[in-house]
């Protein structure tokens, strides 16, 4: 698998330039840097990185609030970098985007594992997403057979096995899915002939 490609966010440069050069000998990609929360915003969006190197505290906007928004636009994932308590990190980062923090100074014995755990929750989290979106459609779809196979009991006095039945071989034939037909049978209940 390729290695990531990261940005990196600090106000000191000597920080970012510390975490640019582990990052490029370990063969990751570094995509962007920023040095205050705004810049990162715009940083980030343009550059679509797989991960944040984010400092928390930064002039003009600090990194949480920074991550937040980005998190929210593109979700793309933080590992903050912090000199805070954790507590404080904690509640930041249910809405933030934060996968894991690091307390500074930064090592490389720190920061390569760390970011690893943060590319994986970040990867986890996408497909826990991506299967409540599925699943999320399976109902909507569901529901919408079951209120079509309804019309269809009531207008022709089917009972429910009947009526599936029918949906059932009609999409068969006609190669159509039973979303579709039932999409079709509510839309002619709204617009008669
Ligand atoms: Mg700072």
């Amino acid at each position: 698998m390729a290695k990531a490609r990261i940005m990196v966010v600090d106000d000191e440069s000597i920080v970012r330039m510390d975490i640019r050069e582990i990052l490029l000998e370990q063969g990751y990609e570094v995509v962007a840097e920023a040095s205050d929360g705004e810049a990162a915003i715009a940083q980030a969006l343009a550059h679509r990185p797989d991960l944040i190197v984010m400092d928390v505290k930064m002039p003009k906007m600090n990194g949480l609030k920074a991550g937040r928004i980005i998190y929210q636009k593109a979700s793309i994932p933080l590992l903050a970098l912090t000199a805070y308590s954790h507590g404080e990190l904690v509640d930041e980062a249910k809405t933030s985007g934060i996968m894991a923090y690091l307390v500074k100074p930064v090592t490389e014995s720190d920061l390569i594992p760390s970011l690893e755990i943060a590319l994986a929750q970040a990867d986890r989290l996408k497909r826990m997403n991506a299967q409540i979106e599925d699943l999320k459609q399976s109902l909507a779809n569901r529901k919408l057979v079951e209120r079509a196979k309804g019309l269809l009991m009531e207008q022709h006095q089917l009972n429910e096995r009947v009526a599936y039945e029918k949906m059932r071989s009609f999409c068969m034939d006609r190669r159509v899915t039973l979303e579709e037909l039932a999409r079709t049978i509510i839309q002619l209940e709204a617009f008669p002939e």
